[in-house]
């Protein structure tokens, strides 16, 4: 798939923007604060609904301003495709495709697929399970609709269910309604235990080839599923463990308390890497992501590149790059001195300063 163009209003430092992509590389560069991270930001928001950064609908609207707009036109095979989001202060988001407002935000997914590359990417390897449970999510709400109900409604139970549990002391008649709440997340968690295990299973077949390819054949990385629980258990230890959730009065059973494990030559790199192997680990994290993608849509993905090539040596830069071509990529920089020094093919060149892009040059 391609991304035509990209519309914004009143997002972020954006007061009006209107940009044509090129159906090969696109770059944006410009100094730091001027706007380059948040037009990446407005193309994930029509793809995921949600920031990248996981920042909340209302901050994404320009300062001052009561509402934004974002508007993208998309190629899929042949057929032009509008997504129009518009961002609303103190109400949920509107969104429609091709003019025709969606009733959940879950039929969004699917539309418009993006893998987005950040310098954040290390805190997959690195930091909390959560972070881990957050790049599980956001692929997979984009590849299955069913996941995406699915976890919507199961957030919603835990949300319920805790908030139960810290209110037993004053309602404890309410403590017969924990069996019905049970229930639901068995119901919800069950498949996205599966799904999850499905997901890593295919992206550790892929991260093994291409983890031994970046390290120059010197590194096997092997990616596992840490289930809180297993599916087929999930009932049984939900059934053991209330006595404890009702002492600590939270939820401890279930998916939102997974983890993923990524060893390097069998050692778990989040631990024990050195900075350099986590930076590997994340890079073939992503590139697994995108062979995923590309298998399960038949298709290929948009890429957004934010300012991840400087974090990368030159064989690693050549590598990553080697591997997206044919693949539509939007890129941001601060200098155009790393693309001019490797000789990298570029279709087209936006300047952006102070939420105004100048240019959309395109390169011979
Ligand atoms: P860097 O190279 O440092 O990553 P960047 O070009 O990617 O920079 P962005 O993150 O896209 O920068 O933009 C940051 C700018 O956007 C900041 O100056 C910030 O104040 C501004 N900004 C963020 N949110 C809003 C908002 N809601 N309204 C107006 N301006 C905003
Ligand atoms: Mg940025």
């Amino acid at each position: 798939m391609k991304i035509l163009s990209l519309e914004l209003q009143n997002y972020r430092n954006y007061r009006e923007l209107q940009l044509e992509f090129s159906p090969g590389i696109n770059l944006l560069y410009g100094d730091n604060a001027q706007g380059k991270t948040n037009a990446l930001e407005a193309i994930c928001l029509c793809a995921t609904s949600k920031s990248h950064r996981g920042t909340k609908d209302r901050e994404l609207i320009r300062f001052g301003e009561e509402e934004a707009h974002i508007k993208v036109m998309v190629e899929k095979r042949g057929i032009p495709c509008r997504v129009d989001m518009h961002l609303k202060k103190n109400r949920a988001k509107g969104i429609a495709v091709n003019g025709v407002p969606l009733r959940r935000t879950a039929e969004l997914f699917g539309i418009l697929h993006v893998v987005f590359f950040a310098p954040e990417d290390l805190s997959i390897i690195k930091d909390s399970p959560a972070e881990r449970r957050r790049f599980l999510d956001m692929e997979l709400c984009q590849l299955d609709r069913i996941y995406a109900h699915n976890l919507i409604s199961y957030n919603k139970v835990i949300t319920q269910r805790n908030k139960l549990l810290k209110d037993l002391d004053d309602h404890p008649d309410l403590r017969d309604t924990l069996d019905i709440w049970d229930e639901q997340l068995a119901s919800y968690g069950i498949p996205l235990i599966q799904s999850r295990k499905n997901f890593i299973g295919e992206l550790d077949q892929l991260v093994k080839e291409i983890h031994l390819s970046l390290s120059g054949g010197r590194e096997e990385a092997e990616l596992s599923y840490a289930p809180n629980v297993e599916a087929e258990e999930l009932r049984r230890v939900l059934a053991r463990e209330r006595v404890r959730d009702l002492k600590v009065r939270t939820s401890l059973t279930g998916p939102h308390r997974d983890d993923m494990i990524f060893t390097v030559n069998g050692v778990d790199v989040r631990h024990f890497g050195s900075q350099g192997q986590q930076r590997t680990a994340a890079l073939s994290l992503k590139l697994a992501e995108i062979e995923i993608v590309k298998r399960v849509i038949k298709d290929t993905p948009i890429l957004l590149l934010d300012d991840v090539l400087s974090e990368l040596d030159g064989s690693r830069q050549k590598q990553l790059l080697h591997r997206i071509s044919h693949i539509q990529t939007v890129i941001t920089c601060t200098g155009l001195d790393d693309f001019v020094q490797h000789c990298f093919q570029i279709d087209k060149v936006f300047h952006v300063e102070d939420g105004r892009v100048i240019g959309g040059i395109h390169e011979q």
